[in-house]
């Protein structure tokens, strides 16, 4: 068994940014990641950044992963790569495969689980055949692997992953034949569907998907509009010669450690489903296992490091008994002006109402 002062799961932004304010502490830090570089979704995202000119608005995802890797390498955190936590077990230990062969337990004095989100999948007829599958999973391999997944490609879901990941297929070369969305409205930023209507790009609203269909793989996709009930209107089905379906149906965060570590969660629908309680410094309800990024609520890259220096700091404080209190509020400061407008301010109360349900469980 190893002993570490901090192992943080999950080297993406909130992850890498925790281990940046712990280390800028002299804590003894431990970055684990299951992929062979750094940077979580960061390293995907080749579009540039959506947001406040404060939160990186204008920087391509990749740049700012580069970044912080440059910081965490000068500061020197431990960072173990192809290697993935498997379990939490008490008194903070993890498991660990580490660089995919060796089993090993790390002990540390806190535990950061900033494992990132899932995508949430939707089933209709057909919906296992090769040729279908996540959009966040296109996007790897597009950008990451350099594999295009398909030629022809209908796109599930106009909010912003839908309408970004649609917009790099186009650049990567596949035909995207159109862009469903079951909803009456596109949910996404209209910078971006207006990229991809340049393209010919036809995005079909209140239309929702019936069934893939193939014999060994997708051939084809058929499509429907729905009516304000969102069933569907069959006599208007029309069938789309495609080889690749992908879903963008919303993200939710990767709870299984948490699930295991033993926290509390509740649901709330704005972060993305079941969030693990945590406290105004990210601890969950189980002592020394904190969380943090789209693990803690599903939101954004910006509030993932800023939730990431948040937790990297309060764990500092825990480890060494002091207090960094001004860090902390000029931190939180930052996350409060980011949580503006309709989605931030549904998410800002749904932080506040975890903050408030994490005291009322812990004093029970
Ligand atoms: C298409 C798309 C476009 C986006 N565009 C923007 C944008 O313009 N602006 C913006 O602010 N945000 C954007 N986002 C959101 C942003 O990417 C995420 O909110 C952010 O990456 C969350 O950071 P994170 O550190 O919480 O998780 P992640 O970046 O997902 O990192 C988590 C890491 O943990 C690893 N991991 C998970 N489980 C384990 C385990 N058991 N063991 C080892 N490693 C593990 C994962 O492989 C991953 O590397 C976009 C997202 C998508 C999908």
């Amino acid at each position: 068994m190893e002993e570490k002062e901090l192992v943080i799961i999950g080297a993406g932004p909130a992850g890498l940014c925790a281990a940046i304010e712990a280390r800028k502490k002299n804590i003894d830090v431990l970055i684990i990641d299951e992929n062979i570089k750094p940077g979580g979704q960061l390293f995907k995202q080749i579009h540039r950044f959506f947001g406040s000119k404060q939160h990186m608005a204008g920087i391509r995802g990749i740049t700012i992963g580069e970044k912080l890797l440059e910081e965490v390498e000068k500061l020197q955190a431990n960072v173990w790569l192809d290697s993935t936590a498997y379990g939490i077990f008490g008194n903070r230990i993890a498991g660990v495969i580490k660089s995919r062969k060796k089993n090993v337990t790390v002990k540390a004095k806190a535990i950061l689980i900033a494992a990132g989100a899932v995508e949430n999948p939707i089933s209709f007829e057909g919906w296992t055949l090769p040729g279908v599958m996540g959009a966040g999973a296109c996007q790897t391999m597009i950008n990451i692997h350099r594999v295009l997944p398909g030629k022809k490609a209908l796109m599930i879901g106009a909010g912003n992953v839908g309408l970004i990941v649609a917009y790099q297929m186009l650049q990567a070369g596949i035909e995207v034949k159109a862009v469903i969305e079951i909803m009456p409205k596109i949910n996404g930023y209209m910078v971006h569907a207006a990229k991809i209507k340049r393209f010919g790009v036809p995005i079909f609203l209140s239309t929702t998907i019936l069934e893939a269909s193939g014999k060994n793989e997708v051939e084809a996709a058929v499509i429907c509009p729905v009516d304000q009930d969102y069933k569907p209107i069959l006599k208007r089905t029309k069938s789309l010669d495609v080889d690749l379906i992908c879903i963008a149906a919303g993200l939710q965060p990767l709870n299984e450690l948490l699930c295991q570590a033993g926290c509390q969660f509740t649901y709330k629908p704005y972060l993305g489903g079941n969030v693990a309680l945590h406290n105004e410094n990210m601890e969950t309800t189980i002592d020394g296992i904190f969380v943090a990024g789209d693990c803690s609520g599903i939101e954004e890259a910006s509030t993932a490091m800023e939730e990431g220096k948040l937790a990297g700091i309060a764990i500092a404080e825990k480890i060494r008994k002091r207090k960094w209190d001004d860090e902390k509020l000029e931190v939180r400061n930052r996350l409060n002006d980011f949580r503006i407008g309709t989605f931030g301010e549904k998410r800002k109360i749904s932080k506040m109402e975890i903050e408030k349900e994490y005291y009322e469980k812990v004093k029970n």
